[in-house]
C-alpha cells in the first residue's frame, strides 16, 4: 500500500498558516519568521486559496524591487496559480510534482477547503521513516 498525504498529515497535524491578499509583504515576512515556516497560503473570501507566498518570493521581491517591496500587498508578489493535492495523493506523486515544478510546498484540499500543507521537509522525513522501516524488516528477515 502506498504512503499518502493522509499519513503525513496524521503525523504533522493539519494547521495551515494563512494570510489575506491585502497584507503587506513586510507583514507576510513577519508571519514566516514568527511561525518558523517557509510559506504562507494566501486565502480570499470563504477561505478559498488565491495564492502562495514563500521565502523564495520574498528573496525575489527584495532582489528585484529592494525595500520598496515591503509595502506592497502580498497579492502583487505571490504565485496565483497554486498546485494543490488531496489526502489521497501518494508521497511518490508529491515528490514528482515538487521536483518537476521546482517548489517545496503543496497545500492540501478536500471539497474545496484547505485542510493542510505539505513541505519538502515533511516528505523527506516520511521517506526516511519508510526506508528505516524497510531496513528493519530486511534485517529481521535475514536474522530469521
Ligand atoms: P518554494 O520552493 O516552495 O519556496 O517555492 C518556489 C516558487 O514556487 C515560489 O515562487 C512559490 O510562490 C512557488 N510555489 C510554491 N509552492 C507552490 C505551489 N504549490 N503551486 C504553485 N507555485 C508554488
Amino acid at each position: 500500500m502506498s504512503v499518502t498525504v493522509r499519513n503525513i498529515l496524521g503525523e504533522k497535524g493539519r494547521d495551515v498558516i494563512t494570510v489575506g491578499p491585502t497584507v503587506s509583504v513586510a507583514d507576510a515576512a513577519r508571519v514566516l519568521y514568527h511561525n518558523k515556516i517557509g510559506a504562507v497560503v494566501v486565502v480570499g473570501m470563504e477561505g478559498r486559496i488565491v495564492g502562495i507566498f514563500t521565502e523564495r518570493d520574498l528573496a525575489s521581491a527584495i532582489g528585484r524591487l529592494g525595500v520598496e517591496a515591503m509595502d506592497l500587498p502580498v497579492s502583487k508578489l505571490m504565485t496565483a496559480n497554486v498546485f494543490r493535492c488531496t489526502e489521497d495523493t501518494t508521497v511518490n506523486e508529491l515528490m514528482g510534482m515538487m521536483s518537476s515544478k521546482r517548489f517545496r510546498h503543496v497545500p492540501v484540499e478536500s471539497g474545496g477547503k484547505l485542510i493542510g500543507i505539505v513541505s519538502i521537509g515533511d516528505v523527506v522525513k516520511q521517506r526516511i521513516r519508510e526506508v528505516e522501516l524497510e531496513a528493519e524488516h530486511i534485517k529481521a528477515y535475514i536474522a530469521g
